[in-house]
């Protein structure tokens, strides 16, 4: 019958446990970086404190009977003093190495001798007052400072009850004040786990959510990234589309002019494409234009573009060349194209290419719509030639 809680409730500690994992690294440096603020303050109050009882140790009269409760407290305010100084340096030397042994443990160290002086302080307390109000502020502020697991939170504060009842008998004779505090400290210790259980959970939780968070904006950045690359390059070559194309080039061929130089633009067409489609199929196809693609990269500068305008036409355009040395390339192109070939299951492709060529010096002015179509009408000319050429 009661299967099922008890099923769902191991469930539930094994997710907290498992996303407390996710997020160990966050809690190590976050109790490093607590551990060394807050250790050097609370070492500066026991200083104060020190030189309180000394000054009231000092100038008590011959016969106060608290002279030796207040001498105790000034030794033990300047060992925890001195004890939380030194935890508050390890903690500054090991901010960096909150992955290592000793840095994910000094701040739970660190809080064990808190609480170890705390202690002591009400056990000297009790031969002038039967409160215990320094270990329940130190259970307190501990529980607030530094995050753990559950299991190391009951060992702390159970371990510091039974310190505290044990030792509370040696100072404190009565009866009743014994039984009163020992249960005001369980009380106390009960306390100060529930808060640190829900500190540690509620931090568990923000920490893995922010994790997932800055996952999925990582992924969604990379993704973003694809896209934007996508709307710029064409998917099957990695080729400027032809609107990236028309728009740098617009830009290039306008620089070229104010900077008094010629412009080239070739038209590549590969010849008879649809039989190469026909006889083996797309994605041979596929295979022959990236072919071409990486032919046509590889024989220009890297200054040029290159760009793709749909199915079987590319487009070059060569800013500071001339029309002799466009044609210089341009033949470059169409001879390294007619003398490889693309291996497609054990089958050697061969593919030629007609290319248009125009160019404009700087004075002529020309737009690129302009060059774009006087390129068409070139590579017009060079398929009613008989193909394989350069006109
Ligand atoms: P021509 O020498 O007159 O240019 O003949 P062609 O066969 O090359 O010209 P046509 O325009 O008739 O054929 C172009 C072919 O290109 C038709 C189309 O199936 C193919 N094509 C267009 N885009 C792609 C693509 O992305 N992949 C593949 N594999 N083929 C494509
Ligand atoms: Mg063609
Ligand atoms: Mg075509």
């Amino acid at each position: 019958m009661n299967t099922t809680p008890v099923r769902d409730l191991r469930r539930t500690l094994e997710r907290w446990n498992s996303e407390y994992s996710l997020v160990l690294d966050q809690v190590h440096a976050n109790n490093l970086h607590n551990t060394r603020l807050f250790a050097p303050v609370v070492a500066g109050m026991n200083g104060v404190f020190a030189l309180i009882f000394l000054w009231l140790a000092l100038t008590a009269p011959d016969a106060d009977s608290t002279y030796r409760w207040k001498l105790w407290q000034c030794l033990v305010h300047v060992a925890m003093g001195i004890s939380l100084f030194l935890c508050g340096l390890a903690a500054r030397a090991l901010e960096h190495r909150y992955r290592s042994w000793p840095g994910r443990w000094l701040p739970i160290f660190t809080l064990t001798i808190g609480i170890g002086f705390s202690v002591a302080i009400v056990v000297i307390d009790q031969s002038v007052t039967p409160n215990i109000t320094p270990f329940f502020i130190t259970c307190t502020v501990t529980a607030l400072a530094v995050f753990m697991r559950p299991q190391v939170a009951a060992v702390l504060y159970g371990g510091a009850w039974i310190a505290l009842a044990l030792l509370l008998r040696h100072t404190q004779h009565n009866a009743d004040w014994l039984l009163h505090n020992r249960i005001n400290a369980l009380a106390v210790c009960i306390i100060a786990w529930c808060i640190s259980v829900l500190l540690w959970r509620k931090f568990s939780t923000i920490a893995y959510q922010k994790q997932q968070l800055d996952k999925a904006h990582s992924e969604l950045m990379v993704k973003q990234r694809e896209l934007e690359r996508l709307t710029r390059q064409d998917g099957l070559t990695g080729l400027f589309n032809r609107n990236t194309f028309v728009e740098l080039s617009t830009n290039e061929l306008k620089r070229a002019q104010r900077q008094g130089s010629a412009t080239t633009i070739l038209l590549l067409d590969l010849d008879h494409f649809k039989r190469i489609n026909d006889t083996w199929g797309h994605p041979a196809g596929d295979a022959v234009l990236r072919h071409v693609s990486q032919t046509m990269v590889q024989s220009v500068r890297s200054t040029d573009l290159v760009g793709r305008l749909g199915g079987e036409e590319f487009i070059v355009l060569l800013p500071h060349t001339s029309a002799d040395a466009g044609r210089r390339i341009a033949e470059k192109i169409r001879q390294r194209l007619e003398v490889s070939h693309i291996e497609w299951q054990g089958t050697r492709i061969q593919v030629t290419a007609s290319i248009g060529l125009t160019s404009a010096t700087a004075e002529e002015g020309r737009t690129f719509d302009y060059l774009y179509n006087e390129a068409d009408k070139a590579l017009y000319l060079a398929k009613q030639r008989g193909r394989n050429r350069v006109i």
